[in-house]
């Protein structure tokens, strides 16, 4: 079995629509899928109709723009009840500073000589990497790494921050909502201060299921430093590619992948946390197990 909890279609910044991507995952060998778009359920219904026509497992979840000292910190949401009023608050307030972002991007590069419009940095779910996108068609740099390098990180001249969940809340409202919680790459682009031992024990305690312990984000040493982390903190450790298509190079479908007892236990806790929540939340769709 060969499991990938953490991609994205078109709907938020990947490159490929969900039903393509289902279809790529099933043609790399996986068999079982989460699509987890940034602060969407859009991509779902697609991607179940996708799955089901080629017998791929699919885990309907998303991955939550939250902020947690001042810090970004993506937080992955498995199964819950989009609907839900305190999860659909969260997602609307998102999604409308994302949208309020791009006037704010687009001023920002002007000042600096560069012409985008509106339309050019347009999304369903619209973020950083499709002002990325729109330098690479102009020419104005060679690939999004080099457009975040140059104008979109932190410190650069066309950053503007956005509204982001407080990460206590966030893990509160997916578990109101029936769903489960893991953070994604915890340690990626220097968050190992922001998320330390002592800080993930208290989101244990809060409610937090697992962590992303194999990605691209992590080397061996801090894979292996997670993994007793979350052993000793009884958390799921997960692995997945954080694949987006060809926006993101070295991050192919089932580089890294969850192994089938963490995959069960986050089942299990799903299952619980639905149950206690009284909310209909999404089943997965049951794959042809190989
Ligand atoms: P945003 O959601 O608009 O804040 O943009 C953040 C997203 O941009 C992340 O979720 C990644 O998918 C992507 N990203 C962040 N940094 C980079 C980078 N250096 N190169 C390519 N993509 C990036
Ligand atoms: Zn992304
Ligand atoms: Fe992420
Ligand atoms: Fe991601």
């Amino acid at each position: 079995m060969r499991i990938d909890l953490h991609t994205h279609s078109v709907v938020s910044d990947g490159t490929q629509t969900p039903t393509e991507l289902v279809q790529a995952a099933h043609d790399a060998g996986l068999d079982v899928l989460a699509l987890t778009d940034h602060d969407t359920a859009a991509g779902w219904d697609e991607a179940a109709r996708a799955a089901e026509a080629t017998g791929l497992e699919l885990v309907r979840g998303m991955e939550l723009s939250t902020n947690h000292h001042g810090r970004g910190v993506h937080l992955l949401a498995y199964l819950p009840d989009p609907t839900h009023p305190g999860l659909a608050a969260e997602l609307a307030r998102v999604l409308e500073g994302r949208g309020s972002r791009g006037p704010a991007i687009i001023a920002a590069l002007r000042r600096v000589g560069i012409e985008l419009t509106a339309a050019d940095i347009a999304a369903e779910v619209p973020g950083r990497p499709h002002v990325a996108d729109a330098l690479v068609r102009q020419g104005v740099v060679a690939s999004r790494e080099e457009a975040f390098a140059t104008y979109l990180n932190p410190g650069r001249p066309a950053y503007v921050d956005r509204y982001a969940t407080p990460l206590t809340t966030a893990i509160e409202q997916v578990g109101a909502a029936g769903g489960v919680s893991v953070i994604a790459h915890p340690w990626g682009r220097g968050r190992r201060d922001t998320l330390s031992p002592s800080e993930l024990e208290r989101l244990a305690g809060l409610g937090l299921a697992g962590i992303e312990v194999d990605h691209q984000d992590h080397d061996t040493a801090a894979r292996a430093e997670l993994r007793g982390i979350a052993g000793d903190l009884g958390l799921v450790a997960t692995g997945s590619s954080d694949h987006h298509g060809l926006g993101k190079v070295n991050h192919a479908l089932g580089c890294n992948t969850t192994p089938v007892d963490a995959y069960e236990r986050l089942l299990e806790l799903a299952a619980a946390s639905a149950a206690a929540s009284s909310r209909t939340t999404p089943e997965v769709v049951p794959g042809v197990r190989t």
